[in-house]
């Protein structure tokens, strides 16, 4: 049987993701198909800017101790953390299928803002300026400990993606484990100057500084739905000067790494004129002592609504198979994006 005839602005083919080095495959024809399963209206409520159940809020108890009455920005361990501080030694090599190893590390907790009920749309600049001054300092302290290996700084924003708590905050991992996103892009970025003699972040940059996905650009960054996006209304923030990690930054470009986070955050909520959830992911290169030169330090945002009260679900394809499958045309997706970007 023939494939019928499909408008020329559907994207029925499969496209290579550089940083991952793996096929997605791109079913736009797909995107509208019925659905009768469970939906996701946002919720109306608007949280208090003061909670006194919450771990977070200045003054209030936690699981391991109470907070200070902080104001801006608030680092703390977190009370369950997914690292031990206490350093175990490695066992002895050699069970190819038993392998083990300690979970060295430390984990913490990154409040941008006192206020419960503000999130990252709501900062000031200077208040987007510090979290992100923060991040890079965290990173650089972190990355000092020598059982550090990697930094993953991310935010898990809404009930959607696992977050119950409103009050605006993200996540530092720190130990041990390269996270697996971060170790394909080292390698990735290691075989395409192999094989191209070029650095991948510049030249990803360019070609999609030169393409219709582009939603926001500041001095420092560029905001872009890239082509090889795995999720609709996935968002790429990409320095303009190739750097491998947050420390690298000047004060001014963590600045504009700050104002950026916000325009993306703000465009999600102008979206659906709803709280948009999202996984936001800062990439940069372990701390392991190796050379990572050509590592191309972004962030990642990935929304898992793919209309306004429809999940991505993960399933057979993905799950089962372990490919990726893309309902929408990237090239839309960012058109609608930029639609809903507020005036700076
Ligand atoms: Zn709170």
């Amino acid at each position: 049987m023939n494939t019928p005839a499909q408008p020329a602005d559907v994207v029925w083919e499969q496209r290579w993701h550089p940083l991952r080095e793996e096929w997605i495959l791109y079913t736009s024809h797909r995107g509208g198909r019925p659905w009768i399963g469970e939906t996701h209206a946002a919720t109306a409520l608007q949280p208090p800017t003061y909670d006194p159940t919450c771990a977070l809020c200045p003054g209030n108890p936690r699981l391991h101790g109470t907070n200070p009455a902080y104001s801006g920005v608030f680092v703390f361990e977190n009370d369950l953390p997914c690292f031990s501080t206490a350093l175990a030694p490695e066992p002895p090599p050699g069970d190819p299928l038993q392998s083990r190893r300690p979970a060295h590390g430390t984990a913490e907790v990154i409040c941008y803002h006192p206020d419960h009920a503000k999130s990252f749309p709501d900062l000031t600049a200077e208040e987007c300026a510090r979290v992100a001054t923060v991040w890079a300092e965290r990173t650089a302290s972190l990355a000092a400990r020598p059982e550090v290996r990697h930094v993953l700084i991310f935010e898990n924003r809404g009930s959607l993606v696992g977050t119950s708590n409103p009050h605006p905050h993200g996540q530092i991992y720190a130990g041990n484990l390269i996270y697996g996103h971060t170790a394909r892009e080292v390698a990735s970025s290691r075989a395409y100057r192999r094989n191209h003699g070029r650095n991948l972040g510049t030249d990803l940059l360019a070609r999609e500084l030169a393409g219709p996905r582009v939603i926001a650009e500041n001095p420092s960054f560029v905001a872009f739905v890239p082509w090889f996006a795995r999720y609709a209304y996935e968002v790429y923030v990409w320095p303009r000067r190739p750097v491998t990690a947050l420390p690298e930054l000047s004060p001014a470009e963590l600045r504009d790494l700050g104002l950026m986070v916000r325009a993306v955050a703000a465009t999600y909520d102008r979206l659906w004129n709803r709280p948009m959830p999202y996984v936001m992911a800062i990439h940069q290169a372990p701390c392991d002592d190796e050379d990572h030169a050509d590592y191309p330090f972004h962030l990642e945002f990935h929304p898992p609504l793919r209309t306004p009260d429809t999940l991505k679900y993960l399933a057979g394809p993905e799950i089962g198979g372990g490919s990726m499958t893309n309902e929408s045309n990237p090239d839309q997706k960012a058109a609608e994006l930029r639609a809903a970007v507020p005036a700076a």
